[in-house]
């Protein structure tokens, strides 16, 4: 079974690259974390290396390929291939150059710097351990510092033979057009609640809770796989969609303290302020159906602005703008919110 949820078409395509003389040496796989980019990335590596698609001729029908059980596609789902290379921010691969003062680790970096892919272009110039095509992931991508992204200019127009890239990117608009456009590439869709639902089921979990997880997770597999192994982590987020409900009702100072306490966890945990946005993106697109089915007082443009302030706090953060600003912002173009008294709310006590 393949380890992806969705993406069929996806997949046909990454087979042709890799069955094709000329496969892509650089793709960018571009949507949302959680939605199966590293996943692909890892199945173009497979693809490209695995043997029962090796010359003179895949030895498998294009569509049954990658085998899953040689050894490089074993070592590569195993996350063990040694030409397997994950780059993100951090020290992975840094290489000082004499001069650069006492070059410091830099293990809680924000960026990708320009001595890791000083690293990078000498591993590159390396033959691979034991694969055809050595696959360097980066991710995010967009973390490519501006010094970093001209230096990788040059790798990415004129690539070794044997090594090919991924880059990965929930903001793809970040990453300098020249590096871009030398990159294959590909858009990353949310999949479908019921493919997930299915995927889930298919992996094993108890149907009632692929459904709840697949209903809770915006069309992201990697998320749901997370609910799943983590019932819990759903229970939270029904808790976050609550916190939200009472931050909306409340006044100015209540919603400013709210930005604040979201400023100060962006600092510190950044998941933490992605998963209260998506619980403010809930809380809102509930709001909007339910403006939707109520004729009367209720309008949908409150609901419509709200939705598109998260995204914009959310894009704001992405590119680094300041963050209890641009939280701040976000609460205060919420529309004022009258909660209902809804009976399945009340602390009736049976809760
Ligand atoms: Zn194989
Ligand atoms: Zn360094």
């Amino acid at each position: 079974m393949s380890a992806i949820i969705g993406h069929e078409a996806i997949v046909r395509e990454l087979r042709s690259f890799a069955a094709s003389d000329d496969p892509p040496h650089a793709l960018l796989l571009a949507g949302p974390e959680g939605c199966g980019r590293g996943l692909l990335a890892l199945e173009y590596a497979r693809l490209l290396n695995c043997e029962a698609a090796a010359s003179p001729g895949p030895s498998l029908p294009l569509p049954s390929l990658p085998c899953g059980v040689c050894r490089p596609c074993r070592l590569i789902a195993e996350g063990a291939h040694p030409d397997v290379i994950l780059l993100g921010p951090g020290d992975t691969l840094c290489r000082p150059r004499a001069g650069e003062g006492s070059h410091e680790l830099h293990p809680d970096s924000r960026d990708i710097r320009i001595c890791q892919v000083r690293g990078l272009i000498e591993l590159a110039a390396r033959y691979p351990f034991e694969a055809r095509y050595r696959m360097v992931v980066i991710d995010p991508a967009d973390r490519l510092g501006r010094d970093a992204s001209h230096t990788i200019l040059k790798t990415l127009e004129e690539p070794p033979g044997h090594t090919v890239f991924a880059l990965v990117t929930a903001a793809p608009e970040m990453i300098i057009e020249t590096v871009r456009s030398r990159c294959r590439r590909i858009d990353v869709h949310p999949v479908s609640r019921s493919e997930i639902e299915a995927g889930l089921i298919a992996r094993g979990i108890d149907a009632a809770v692929a459904a709840r997880a697949a209903a809770g997770c915006h069309g992201l597999p990697g998320r749901a796989i997370a609910f799943a192994a983590d019932p819990a982590l759903m229970g939270d987020r029904d808790r976050l969609i609550a916190r939200c409900a009472r931050v909306a009702a409340g006044l100015v100072p209540a919603r400013l303290a709210h930005a604040g306490e979201l400023a100060e966890s962006w600092r510190r945990e950044r998941s933490v302020v992605l998963r209260a946005l998506d619980a403010w993106e809930a809380f809102w697109e509930e709001r909007l159906r339910a403006a939707a089915v109520a004729p009367g007082p209720l309008d949908a443009a409150g609901p419509v602005a709200a939705l598109r302030a998260v995204a914009q706090a959310r894009a704001d953060l992405q590119a680094q703008v300041q963050a209890r600003p641009a939280l701040e912002l976000m609460l205060l173009t919420f529309p004022p919110v009258t909660l209902d008294a809804d009976p399945e709310e009340e602390p009736t006590g049976h809760a």
